[in-house]
């Protein structure tokens, strides 16, 4: 079994690391870390989307409703690989494709609407919504999906060197120089493949 771990959080924007929660795409072995619902609140809980009370107040629902919860989940999958195909395609400098710019657009119609204004102090915020619904841990994804595409940031967006990891990131490093996912991981295999001469 996979799970969503602390360390997957490599991404430097939560819509990147959703994309991520499927691994080694091109290897043609694939690990997907969202294997039921309760998997996409745990990734939102630890990609701090979503508070740890909303959290448990989906997990709750989702026990109460077990068929909404799957179609959310088969949803969430969808709107993932939709969120691959454009990040995919904004990196070779092509057009996406029109269902995925689709999917992308009908999240974005869904999210915003549960969109609020916080106070904090003399301090407003953007905030969301308490959650009321299954999907809840799509929104800020599909936000803030359109925050980076719309950002400079997008002339950061990497993939990892590696031939058999296929996750994105920002590389925010000050010469662009960053060409793993993650230093402890792909980078580590790389290194350890030189010394070994393979
Ligand atoms: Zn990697």
């Amino acid at each position: 079994m996979t799970m969503v771990e602390a360390d997957d959080f490599v991404a430097g924007a939560p819509c990147l690391d959703f994309v991520n929660t499927v691994g080694g795409i091109r290897s043609g072995a694939c690990k997907d870390k969202l294997e039921s619902y309760d998997d996409l609140v745990r990734w939102a809980v630890l990609a701090e989307t979503l508070d740890r009370q909303a959290g448990d107040k989906l997990l709750g629902l989702a026990h109460a409703h077990p068929d909404t919860a799957l179609r959310v989940l088969r949803r969430a999958k969808e709107f993932r690989e939709a969120l691959h195909a454009v990040f995919a395609t904004a990196l070779a400098q092509r057009p996406p494709p029109r269902g995925a710019l689709e999917t992308l657009h009908a999240e974005i119609r869904n999210a915003l609407p549960h969109l609020r204004l916080s106070r904090d102090g003399a301090h407003y915020d953007w905030d969301w919504e308490p959650p009321d619904s299954l999907d809840a841990p799509l929104w800020a994804v599909a936000r803030d999906a359109g925050n980076l595409l719309t950002s400079d940031k997008m002339n950061r967006l990497a993939e990892c060197a590696s031939d058999t990891c296929g996750w994105y990131f920002l590389d925010l490093s000050k010469n662009r120089s960053r060409r793993w996912c993650d230093m402890r991981d792909c980078g580590n295999r790389a290194k350890v493949r030189r010394y070994r001469g393979g």
